[in-house]
């Protein structure tokens, strides 16, 4: 395991002696994988560096949304300039209707557009929305999706409680817990029969456009689609989460990919949208049909607000970044992506180590199994010690993995042939490492 400096250490523990675990955001924390978190001063394209001036090629990039790489000069620019005007108004700005048409131009499903500041919020609202549009109490999930960290959504959910192994969460009532209805991914059978039981009592499906969160898993040829035809069939409503796949994958998300914008072959009722639609900003978004965004305050009986959303920052950040992301920099980063999941791979077989590569458009993430992983439980069922030992092998090379064997790895535009270079030279020793670990 790499050793944090006598530094990183004395941070740590003043940041233990003032925040729960010294983090902010519970897989920070390298819970999983042992060792002391590093503390980041300052990123600049694919490079974060430590408080001691060490330098990482960053495949995290802020968990999505340095979809350019970190501190670009357009974005930072946009930044100061708002910032210049004031931070923050509680009123209607130019700038919410220029990113809201940006959204739309792109994702025409999404009629229109209200700004949140965290994808939890999103996912919040949507689900709240389903209900006052359906008058039903019940939401259905797969196993190991996330969709951030409120109540109704926190039932066998990736990211950070996958990571941790753990159910659920404390705090979360029996009576919440009893109208979320959780069911494992990519199962059409299983979705069918709750659809028949319960259906009348459904509001909504929420769905990962593609799981990331526990790990990449793809969604089976249909999935998507079987689950707007049977939510149409029972008058529920579906919520595509594309938090993580939303302008990233590509420049109308997965949809775009998978389902088509010009004739989509299928369409969810809403959209939620975060990570790079803020830029690195606190910004996120639901989208859908007219009809049912309508239904929010003020013009619906849905209620809804926050004091800083659609905060001019950080739509400033997000109208940037989504100026800036066109198709060049989504085949670089397709590229980029390509070159690193075949590395990963050549230097994995190389040393002998179980391992399968999955990935939905750039997303990808590597599983420390020798089966492909489908849902929730193939995904619990990999070799975390293995990724341990590769996760601190490569850290020691100078390459910053996601601290968790149930995360994507994210590239960027800004992710050049050095970066590459340093990717490939870390990786024979990091197999290594994950060979003996096993
Ligand atoms: C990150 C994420 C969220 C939560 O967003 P926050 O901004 O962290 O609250 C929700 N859904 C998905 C798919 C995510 O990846």
């Amino acid at each position: 395991m790499n050793q944090a400096s006598a530094n990183q250490q004395r941070l740590m523990a003043r940041a233990k002696a003032v925040i729960p675990g010294g983090v902010s955001s519970p897989v920070r924390a390298f819970g999983s994988v042992g060792g002391t978190p590093v503390f980041v001063a300052r990123a600049e394209g694919n490079r974060v560096f430590d408080i001691d001036g060490t330098d990482y090629v960053d495949l995290v990039c802020s968990w999505g949304p340095a979809l350019l790489g970190h501190a670009h000069p357009t974005v930072v620019g946009a930044v100061q300039a708002a910032a210049a005007q004031g931070l923050s108004f509680g009123a209607p700005t130019s700038a919410e209707v220029d990113l809201a048409t940006l959204i739309r131009e792109r994702v025409p499903a999404a009629e229109r557009v209200r700004f949140v500041s965290t994808g939890t919020e999103a996912t919040m609202t949507a689900i709240r929305l389903a209900r006052g549009a359906t008058d039903r109490p019940l939401i259905v999930k797969f196993a190991g999706l996330y969709h951030g960290h409120s109540d109704a959504l926190l039932a066998a959910a990736g990211s950070g409680l996958a990571t941790a192994g753990l159910p659920g969460s404390a705090g979360v009532t029996e009576a919440t817990a009893a109208e979320t209805i959780v069911l494992p991914y990519n199962d059409v059978a299983a979705l069918e029969e709750t659809f028949v039981t319960h259906g009348e009592r459904v509001a909504a499906v929420i769905t990962e456009a593609v799981p990331a969160n526990m790990g990449v898993v793809p969604p089976a040829p249909g999935f998507n689609e079987a689950i707007r035809r049977v939510t149409t069939e029972h008058g529920a409503l579906m919520i595509f989460d594309e938090v993580m796949t939303g302008f990233r994958v590509g420049p109308a998300g997965w949809w775009g990919v998978e389902a088509g914008v010009e004739n989509p072959t299928y369409t969810p009722d809403i959209f939620t949208f975060g990570k790079v639609v803020g830029g690195g900003m606190p910004l996120a978004a639901l989208g859908g049909r007219a009809g049912i965004m309508e239904l929010l305050a003020p013009v619906g009986p849905v209620y809804q607000a926050g004091t800083l959303s659609g905060n001019p920052l950080a739509t400033a950040a997000g109208i940037a970044t989504l100026q800036l992301a066109d198709d060049h920099v989504y085949d670089l980063v397709n590229r980029r992506s390509k070159e690193v999941q075949d590395a990963v791979g050549a230097a994995l077989t190389q040393a002998g180590v179980p391992h399968v590569l999955q990935n939905a458009g750039n997303l990808f993430s590597v599983f420390f199994r020798d089966e492909p992983v489908r849902n929730y439980d193939d995904a619990k069922a990999q070799d975390t010690a293995a990724f341990a030992a590769f996760f601190h092998a490569m850290l020691d090379g100078g390459v910053a993995l996601p601290p968790s064997a149930f995360e994507a790895w994210f590239l960027s535009a800004a992710h050049d042939d050095e970066a590459m270079q340093r990717i490939s030279d870390a990786l024979p020793a990091a197999a290594a490492a994950a060979a003996a670990a096993r």
